[in-house]
């Protein structure tokens, strides 16, 4: 019965066009094609870049302020300025003094050292460079020195307020050592246009390079002092520096004899 039912189902199936049997099991291609799932490949983190902040600015070059005069020769006339038009004249060339880097001695200072007293100063004392002391306070004749000339300045009469002090240079030479040619010539052109401004009615002058930057004149002291210049119509007397009765005390007769001629050059003047 199994096989005549076999074999009317291959007859059917031969009927049908079937030529192969196949068994019940899957032919395996579905098994081929359905690949074991890969392993995920991680996606990697995004990389952070790291990005270099942007270089400071380079400092902007420091300013290179000239001395504002170089030596005219014309008179000055008797001052008409009052004493905040002189400080609205002096204060910004402080400023530009304190920006100044024309010589050497910029890279060495502690700070500048322009003037103090009165503008309005009949008188202006000039010495010749800051030291030490006036290097670290910022003002003209504070060390011993400094002290000295207070002393000769109460001995005749004046009062430190009462006058304006400042130097040939504007800035200390290193060590204390003596100014250059070139850099009394490359501040001068300041020390002029205080004087300029302020007008004074005589100036004094203490040591051999303040001479020198006044009026170019060079020499021995000795020979240079005692006696009565002219810078630009007002007069002038030389003296020795402070520093130098310090180290010769017996010479203060000097600073008398000196002070009693710019007396006179005054008292000529009124
Ligand atoms: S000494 Fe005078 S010229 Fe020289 S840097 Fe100082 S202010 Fe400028």
């Amino acid at each position: 019965m199994v096989d005549t039912l076999g074999h009317y189902l291959l007859d059917y199936y031969r009927t049908c066009g079937v030529d192969v049997v196949c068994g019940e099991e899957a032919g395996g291609w579905l098994v081929a094609r359905s690949r074991p799932a890969e392993p995920a490949v991680e996606t990697p983190a995004p990389v952070k870049r790291v990005v270099a902040p942007p270089p400071p600015p380079a400092p902007a070059p420091a300013p290179v302020v000239r001395p504002v005069s170089r030596s005219p020769q014309a008179p000055i006339p008797p001052s008409t300025l009052t004493l905040e038009e002189k400080l609205a004249r002096l204060q910004p060339m402080a400023q530009q003094v304190a920006q100044c880097r024309s010589c050497v001695l910029a890279k060495t200072r502690t700070q500048t050292v322009f003037g103090v007293g009165s503008p309005m100063a009949p008188v202006v004392f000039i010495g010749e460079a800051p030291g030490q002391d006036e290097d670290l306070q910022g003002e003209p004749f504070v060390g011993p020195a400094g002290k000295l000339l207070n002393n000769i300045l109460a001995g005749s009469g004046y009062r430190r307020e009462d006058i304006y002090i400042a130097n040939a240079l504007k800035c200390r030479p290193p060590g204390n050592r003596e100014p250059q040619p070139d850099e009394i010539h490359l501040c001068q052109g300041f020390l002029f246009r205080q004087l300029e401004i302020i007008a004074p009615k005589a100036i004094f002058t203490l040591g051999r390079y303040a001479i020198l930057s006044l009026l170019g004149m060079s020499g021995a002291m000795g020979h240079i002092r005692g006696k009565r210049y002219t810078w630009r119509g007002i007069p002038v007397v030389a003296s020795y520096h402070p520093s130098y009765y310090l180290r010769t005390p017996s010479r203060k007769k000097a600073a008398w004899e000196d002070i009693l001629l710019l007396q006179d050059v005054l008292d000529g003047l009124s």
